[in-house]
């Protein structure tokens, strides 16, 4: 299975990447990841890419597909692979169309994990987060048993500033702005899977794996 998952931040996509990675047998790759370990290998072009992050520039398109065929090509995805945070523009989506041809693969599926805009807003807006040992809670869904005491180990719990409101809404109309493109170019290749990602866990699951008639 060749798949790329897609969806909001506070979508859930992380939970679902493990799920899907599990159960096909084929290695999660974001990009984050990705880069890491080719600056830790000191590859060429993790070399690159490093010197443009250190200079606070994007790394460009040339280098970054560089680095995804590098990773593609490497045994392990010889079953199939997850490509989660890249493609993000259409330039890179058919660059990866051409990488793909070159190494005799091509994609299986685009999963797209569809949450409302206010939905989003609710589950994110109301994370907090432990200043001591990182555990998360939401206001709502999952508050601490004391307020404001992480249940774990009773640090203070409290809401990033990169989990408020407003931080919330721009980061949701950045990441439209970017994507509705790229949806749209898939939707037209026929390889669009759109998942509701408002259900539980298992049930969004359930409906990635009846999209793909797995
Ligand atoms: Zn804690």
């Amino acid at each position: 299975m060749n798949l790329i998952l897609m969806g909001p931040p506070g979508a859930g996509k992380g939970t679902q990447a493990a799920l899907i990675v599990e159960k096909f047998n084929i290695p999660h790759i974001s990009t984050g990841d990705m880069f890491r370990q080719a600056m830790q290998q000191g590859t060429e072009l993790g070399l690159k890419a490093k010197e443009y992050m250190h200079a606070g520039q994007l790394v460009p398109d040339n280098v970054t597909i560089g680095i995804v065929r590098e990773r593609l090509s490497q045994p392990d995805c010889q079953p199939g692979f997850l490509l989660d945070g890249f493609p993000r523009t259409v330039v890179q989506a058919e660059a990866l169309q051409e990488l793909l041809k070159t190494l005799d693969k091509r994609l299986d599926a685009v999963i797209n994990i569809e949450v409302s805009r206010a939905s989003l807003l609710n589950r994110m807006g109301g994370r907090l987060v432990c200043r001591q040992c990182g555990a998360t809670y939401h206001a709502e869904y999952r508050p601490p048993k004391q307020p404001d005491v992480c249940d774990k180990c009773g640090g203070e719990v409290y809401q990033r500033a990169d989990d408020a409101g407003p931080t919330v809404e721009k980061r949701l109309s950045v990441y439209e702005e970017q994507t509705t493109p790229l949806i749209e170019y898939y939707e037209q290749q026929g390889l669009l899977k759109h998942i509701s990602g408002e259900q539980e866990v298992e049930l969004v699951f359930q409906d990635i794996l009846k999209s793909l008639g797995a």
